[in-house]
């Protein structure tokens, strides 16, 4: 392939990792840096702290080979030409993000800097946190011709980081000199020529040697500003599913056949429309909140953002009420969970709604059994096992006796469960799907009671299927 580029990635979590892994994939040399030393020593002995598909096989493949690990920041960025700084910009107490790992990366890069680099945000930030980066080396000594700061937002999502790293829809290269633009383009070359795709060890995904991905390049600031503007139109896309799925619900209408038809349109896309439990994660919450903070500083009002974040908040409470509508009263019911992590695929606990849920259900007196694929370790350290939320190995036996279940993260396995195994397993066959995993007919004709999201309910009867109608609902 071309010309290999001496990459330092600094921070290994969720996107400094899986960038490191594919940018080893695409040829280059690679040092990935975090300041943990547990990670970083079971990363040097093959471990994997992290749930994310091909990740594994990509580790194998390139560890101590063209991808290595240091807790040295000044050694692994000695040779490096591109330094990615992938560290965490978590939500501060104002709704700002918290930019201070930026900061102390910055300045550490600052002091170990011997020779011209690009620095190159990764992680997501804030418009104008380019100027402040390229201070902050400054402030140290630095003259302003050895470095450069550039923008390369990342968007790949957990569950499907390493195609979406290896496939991007495309590739946003924030630079204000040639210069950084040049070694960007270098680095990113082996897909956007489409070369990668010819190799026979390649990733199979979207993109191939006909259909590359297309490199956009713009100023610092604009690219800073896709990244926020992106994650909040997507945030919004959920919001705005959700609240239609609330007025079908009032109406009697299936969300799933509205967001068809809506999503056949191709100004709008289907992609998003799932109504559900709301958004979560690490990037959602918080990236919609900085970037209305973000327009706020910039004396512009975004209130838009604000009906985004309390639709999604109010989410949750209706899910908690769907369940009280089903079981009466809280006090003593057994519950199964199925799903901690925010969506399916991956381990990530972070601002997950599982958790939200959870948390109202036990303070109302429920016993919980919460089984999830990937995330139960995470899990516990967030809401650890207790006599009244135990965590098991099986989604049956969570269901084991439970008065209802309920699904909150989109795993693929959920939606595959033996209906009639579970139906004898739980309690009582109540299930409340906060992903919409299921066909609400199907489930009623396996003897199922199944509320969903936006959907008309089904009670199940042994002689057959009923539907909730508004005037069932009045007598309710
Ligand atoms: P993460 O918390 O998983 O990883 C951050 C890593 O940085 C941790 O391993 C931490 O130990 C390390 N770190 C912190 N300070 C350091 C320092 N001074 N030196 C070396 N290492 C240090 O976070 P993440 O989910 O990978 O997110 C990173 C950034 O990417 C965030 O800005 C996030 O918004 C953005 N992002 C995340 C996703 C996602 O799906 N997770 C997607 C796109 C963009």
């Amino acid at each position: 392939m071309s010309e290999p580029v001496s990459i330092a990635v600094v921070g290994s979590g969720y996107v400094g990792l899986v960038a490191a892994v594919c940018f080893a994939e695409i040829g280059h040399n690679v040092v990935c840096v975090d300041n943990d030393e547990r990670k970083i020593d079971l990363l040097r002995n093959g471990g994997i702290p992290i749930h994310e598909d091909f990740l594994p096989e990509l580790l194998a493949r390139h560890r101590n080979g063209k991808l290595k690990f240091s807790t040295d920041l000044k050694a692994a960025t000695h040779d490096a030409q591109a330094i990615f700084v992938a560290v965490g910009t978590p939500q501060s107490a104002s709704g700002n993000a918290d930019l201070s790992y930026v900061d102390a990366v910055a300045s550490e890069i600052a002091r170990s800097l011997n020779n011209y680099k690009v620095i190159v945000e990764k992680s997501t930030v804030p418009v104008y946190t380019n100027e402040w980066v390229r201070r902050t080396i400054e402030r140290n000594g630095i003259q302003r011709s050895e470095f450069d700061v550039a923008s390369n937002p990342e968007f790949l999502r957990e569950g499907t980081a390493v195609i979406d790293f290896l496939h991007p829809d495309r590739i946003v290269v924030g630079a204000d000199s040639p210069r950084a633009a040049e070694l960007l383009r270098a680095v990113y070359y082996p897909l956007t020529s489409g070369e990668y795709y010819t190799l026979d060890t390649s990733f199979p995904g979207s993109k191939s040697k006909e259909n590359p991905p297309p490199i956009l390049l713009t100023s610092t600031k604009a690219a800073e500003l896709i990244k926020h503007a992106s994650n909040a139109f997507l945030a919004m896309k959920i919001s705005f599913i959700n609240a239609v799925a609330n007025i079908c619900e009032a109406a009697d209408a299936s969300v799933q056949e509205v967001a068809l038809g809506m999503g056949l349109d191709k100004r709008i896309g289907s992609q998003f429309l799932r109504a559900g439990i709301g958004y979560g994660g690490s990037c959602f919450p918080k990236d919609v909140a900085a970037f209305r903070y973000v327009a706020e500083q910039l004396g512009v009002e975004f209130n838009l953002l604000k009906e985004v974040e309390e639709i999604n908040a109010q989410q949750k409470i209706r899910f908690f009420q769907k369940v009280r509508s089903a079981l009466w009263t809280f006090r003593g019911k057994r519950l199964a969970v199925l799903g901690l992590a925010f969506k399916g695929g991956t381990d990530d606990v972070r601002e997950s709604p599982a958790f939200d849920i959870i948390k109202m259900l036990l303070h109302e007196g429920c016993t919980i059994r919460a089984y999830d694929p990937a995330a139960t370790d995470r899990s516990k350290e967030m809401l650890p096992p207790s006599k009244s939320l135990e965590y098991v190995d099986d989604p049956y036996a969570a269901a084991s006796d439970a008065d209802a279940l309920l699904i909150l993260s989109d795993w693929s396995d959920f939606g595959q469960l033996d209906l009639d195994k579970l139906h004898y397993t739980l309690r009582y066959p109540i299930v409340i799907d906060g992903r919409n995993l299921y066909d609400p007919d199907e489930m009623a004709s396996k003897g199922f009671t199944y509320l969903s999201v936006g959907r008309p309910s089904v009670h199940s009867t042994r002689d057959g299927v009923m539907q909730d109608s508004a005037q069932r609902k009045r007598i309710v």
